[in-house]
C-alpha cells in the first residue's frame, strides 16, 4: 500500500506523517500543561547553563510561557542559574530574581554570593545566603560560616566564632568536605568551640578521607569525558591531583571572573582577593584575611583555600621569609623545603602594628 505523505509546517521545521493526518505539533499541543511543566523541571534541574533554559523558552509561544512557571523556575539547578560574569546584564539579574522570587535555593545563594562581593549590596547578599541556608544549601551555610568568621561586611569586632562554628558544623553535616576541614581545625584549636584535640583531628582525616574520595571518583570517570584532568601525554594532569570534582561552585566562577575582568584582578585599594585560584572571595576590609606564615605572600579566607592551595600550587612555592634572607646572604643555600612541611595561615588583624612587608 502506498503510504500517504504529507507535510505541515512549510519551512524545514515541518513534520512529516505518514499516513495519518496528526502531525508532531498537534500531539504535543494535546499535552496536558501539568506534563510539560514536569518535563521541563526535569531538563531546568540538568541544564549546563542558562543558555540551554533559555533555548527551551525561545522553541514557542507555549514553552516561553510554562518554562517561566514558579514550578519550573524553583527547580533549576545550579547551572541553569550559573550566570557568567562576562554576560552580566539587567537581564541576567532579572532572571536570577525571577528564579528567587520562584523560591530556587541556587539562585538564593548565587545572586547572594553576587550581591555581598561584587555588588557590595551587603545586607541583601546575606539576607539570601540566609535563605539559601534555611533551605540546607551546604555551599550557602559555609559561606555564611566564612562571613562570620571573617566579620566580612563589617569591622574586625563583627566576627561572630560562635555563629561561624555553628554554621559551619551544619554545613559539615550536609557533607561540604571545606567545613568538616575548618570544623576539625576550630576543635583542634578551641576557636569559637571548647577544644576538642582529638575530635579536631579526627574530622581532619574524615576531610581528607571524603577528598581523596571525591578525586578517586573523577579519576575513575572515562578520561574522554575528564580532559581537564588528562595531560597531552596521557598522563593524570598534576592540577586536577587534589581537586573535588565539583570543586569549583558556578558562584566562585563568578566572582573569580568578576574581579578578572573588571578589577584586574583587584576589589579595591589596599583589597585582596583570595590566594585560593578557585575561590574568588575578596577582602571587604584591608588585612580581613589571614597570610601564609611560611612565606608571608599570599593571603586565605579561610583553612580550607589554604588546605586546597597548598596542595595544587603553594607547597612548591612557599618559603619562609627568613630562608629567603639565609639564601641572600649566602647561608644555609642548600637548606631545602621538605614536601612534608606544613604551613599555618596566620591572623593578620591585630592590635599590634601591622607587617610593613604587607
Ligand atoms: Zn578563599
Ligand atoms: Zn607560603
Amino acid at each position: 500500500m502506498k503510504k500517504q505523505l504529507r507535510q505541515r509546517g512549510g519551512g524545514g521545521g515541518g513534520a512529516v506523517v505518514y499516513g495519518t493526518t496528526r502531525t508532531r505539533s498537534d500531539l504535543f499541543e494535546s499535552l496536558p500543561d501539568e506534563i510539560v511543566i514536569v518535563i521541563l523541571c526535569k531538563l531546568n534541574s540538568t541544564a549546563s547553563s542558562p543558555a540551554d533554559f533559555v533555548a527551551v523558552l525561545l522553541t514557542c509561544k507555549r514553552l516561553k510561557k510554562l518554562g517561566l512557571h514558579p514550578l519550573v523556575l524553583s527547580n533549576a539547578g545550579s547551572g541553569a542559574v550559573a550566570v557568567r560574569a562576562k554576560n552580566w546584564s539587567d537581564e541576567a539579574h532579572r532572571f536570577l530574581k525571577l528564579c528567587v522570587n520562584a523560591g530556587n535555593k541556587e539562585a538564593y545563594y548565587t545572586l547572594g554570593m553576587i550581591r555581598f562581593y561584587c555588588l557590595q549590596n551587603r545586607g541583601s547578599g546575606a539576607s539570601l545566603m540566609a535563605k539559601a541556608a534555611i533551605k540546607s544549601h551546604a555551599p550557602a551555610l559555609y559561606s555564611l560560616a566564612l562571613i562570620q568568621f571573617n566579620g566580612s561586611g563589617g569591622k574586625k569586632n563583627d566576627k561572630d566564632l560562635r555563629a561561624a562554628v555553628a554554621l559551619c558544623a551544619r554545613a559539615a553535616y550536609l557533607g561540604h568536605v571545606d567545613a568538616l576541614r575548618e570544623l576539625g581545625h576550630c576543635l583542634q584549636d578551641g576557636y569559637g568551640v571548647r577544644k576538642d584535640v582529638e575530635e579536631g583531628r579526627r574530622l581532619l582525616v574524615q576531610s581528607n578521607a571524603c577528598e581523596l574520595a571525591s578525586v578517586l571518583r573523577a579519576f575513575n570517570t572515562t578520561p574522554s569525558h575528564r580532559p581537564d584532568l588528562i595531560e597531552s601525554n596521557g598522563s593524570p594532569c598534576r592540577y586536577g591531583s587534589g581537586l573535588p570534582e565539583n570543586k569549583l561552585h558556578p558562584a566562585n566562577r563568578f566572582l573569580i571572573e568578576w574581579f578578572g575582568l573588571r578589577g584586574c584582578g583587584v576589589p579595591g585599594p589596599g583589597l585582596r582577593l583570595c590566594s585560593d585560584g578557585w575561590c574568588g572571595r575578596p577582602e571587604t576590609r584591608r588585612n580581613e584575611f589571614r597570610r601564609c606564615s611560611g612565606c608571608g605572600m599570599v593571603n586565605y579566607c579561610s583553612r580550607g583555600c589554604q588546605a586546597h592551595d597548598w596542595r595544587v600550587h603553594h607547597k612548591i612555592e612557599c618559603a619562609p621569609m627568613e630562608e629567603w634572607n639565609h639564601a641572600i646572604d649566602g647561608v644555609d643555600e642548600e637548606e631545602q623545603l621538605t614536601d612534608d612541611r606544613t604551613v599555618e595561615i596566620d591572623e593578620i588583624e591585630s592590635d599590634e602594628p601591622l607587617d610593613s612587608s604587607l
